[in-house]
């Protein structure tokens, strides 16, 4: 069993207000953890509360893949994911990709801030034990050979 610590937070522009304000509210809470934020995110959530932050690059340039990177590296624990239902964006592929690999290792993952509230306010926070997948099948799987 282990503490969720280490928490991925990224927001879509049109998002980035709500994920401040929500920040704000879970200030003391998140201070307790480590966070890794795509560039523009993490500067304003740096800038607005002070809270350390691990910065990638900006989503559009890759951040969204370095933290899907993480993920399947089993370095984050919590994706908060406020994206835009709204607006097609550049690397709409890229996001697929971070939200794939979150449900393909079993990550917990808010995109709106009821579900963020729901998961910050659980028992579970302090104490969780993920079951990782095992992919061990997968990787025996039969290749078609001609
Ligand atoms: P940003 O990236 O935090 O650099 O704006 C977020 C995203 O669009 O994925």
């Amino acid at each position: 069993m282990a503490a969720i610590k280490r928490v991925a937070l990224v927001a879509h522009d049109n998002k980035k207000q709500v994920l401040l304000k929500w920040i704000l509210s879970n200030q003391e809470r998140l201070s307790e953890c480590e966070l890794i934020t795509t560039g523009t995110t993490g500067s304003l959530i740096h800038e607005a509360s002070g809270l350390p932050v691990t910065r990638v690059h900006s989503g559009p340039l890759g951040g969204d893949q370095q933290i899907g990177a993480r993920i399947s590296e089993q370095t984050v624990d919590l994706l908060i994911f406020f994206w835009d239902p709204l607006e097609p964006m550049s690397h709409d592929p890229d996001i697929k990709a971070l939200l794939r690999i979150a449900t393909l290792w079993n990550i917990p993952i808010a995109c709106n801030q009821s579900s963020a509230d729901f998961i910050i306010s659980s028992p579970l926070m302090e104490s969780y034990d993920r079951v990782v997948p095992d992919f061990s099948s997968y990787q025996k799987r039969p290749i078609p050979v001609e």
